[in-house]
């Protein structure tokens, strides 16, 4: 049964971990995540964006599609399904659905508004025994089209949000969706500990968390991180195993071009990346 992120995330924070938010795409994502997961006996949190939700044929389907795993695969560590980056209708429409957990990404409206939307989602999330995620300053990079500048978030207007009530909140300390360009100055720490500090205990979200580098994961967990978000490194990790496979003619082998034989290097190297993350996150043995 899919569970809110509220207490995996608070134990994360008291442990001095961080559960990752791993995102999915198709059932082969979906399976890779939760059996890794299983097998390392970690929480995990699955994300999905509104583009990756239209992609699944809308989010019942995904839905459908999780809780079925989760009782077929006989996965008994936490899990949440979460929209990731959702806008206020998206919210409501995964609510609806049957999410276990919401992101509400109001960081793009002046800070008014991103209050007064994220209370009364706060007001419905709590109603329903959902976890709510809240951003402050915008996260760099592209996701799903919306381009982000990647700002450091006002430790002032984080308390405002924090305070609301929500589960969890993203603050923007320059890090960057995607890949990160090689001139990157790397995660603003001085922002972080100013927002810890004026948040207390809420447990912070890091977004973009392919390619930071190992000890930057470590301090920012230190200083209050209790989630971080992965999604770009699976894509990459799927890509080049896939492409190994064809380029080295495969498919073109007996019936390699069976798409269960196909798609299966993509699917270890998945699992193998989600493996690292875990293990570098702390998360492993913590269900
Ligand atoms: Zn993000």
């Amino acid at each position: 049964m899919l569970v809110s992120a509220k207490e995996m995330l608070n134990k994360a924070r008291d442990g001095k971990y961080a559960v990752g938010q791993f995102n999915i795409n198709n059932l082969e994502w979906t399976k890779a995540i939760l059996l890794t997961a299983q097998e390392l006996s970690s929480p995990v949190i699955l994300g999905v964006s509104e583009g990756a939700g239209k992609y699944m044929a809308g989010y019942k389907t995904v839905v459908g599609m999780v809780n079925g795993m989760l009782e077929e695969l006989k996965i008994t560590v936490p899990v949440a399904l979460h929209l990731d980056h959702g806008s206020y209708e998206g919210a409501l429409k995964c609510i609806e659905a049957g999410f276990s957990s919401i992101m509400f990404d109001g960081s793009h409206y002046p800070i008014e508004e991103n209050i007064q939307k994220t209370k009364e989602l706060v007001k419905i999330c709590n109603e329903k025994g959902l976890s709510l995620e809240a951003e402050v300053g915008s996260i760099g990079g592209e996701e799903d089209g919306v381009v982000g500048a990647g700002e450091f978030a006002d430790p002032n207007e984080c308390k405002a949000i924090a305070e609301l009530g929500v589960t969890m909140l993203a603050a923007g300390i320059g890090n960057i969706h995607g890949k990160y360009p090689a001139n990157w100055p790397g995660l603003n720490f001085e922002t972080l500990a100013a927002v810890k500090e004026k948040t207390g205990n809420v447990p912070l979200v890091l977004h973009g968390g392919t390619g930071i580098p190992e000890d930057m994961i470590k301090k920012a967990i230190s200083l209050g991180v209790a989630k971080i978000n992965v999604n770009t490194e699976c894509q990459l990790s799927f890509a080049a195993a896939t492409r190994k496979y064809i380029e080295e003619g495969k498919d073109l082998q007996g019936k390699g071009f069976d798409p269960r034989k196909l798609l299966a290097p993509g699917f270890e190297a998945i699992k193998a990346t989600v493996k690292e993350k875990m293990e570098l996150f702390g998360s492993v043995g913590k269900a």
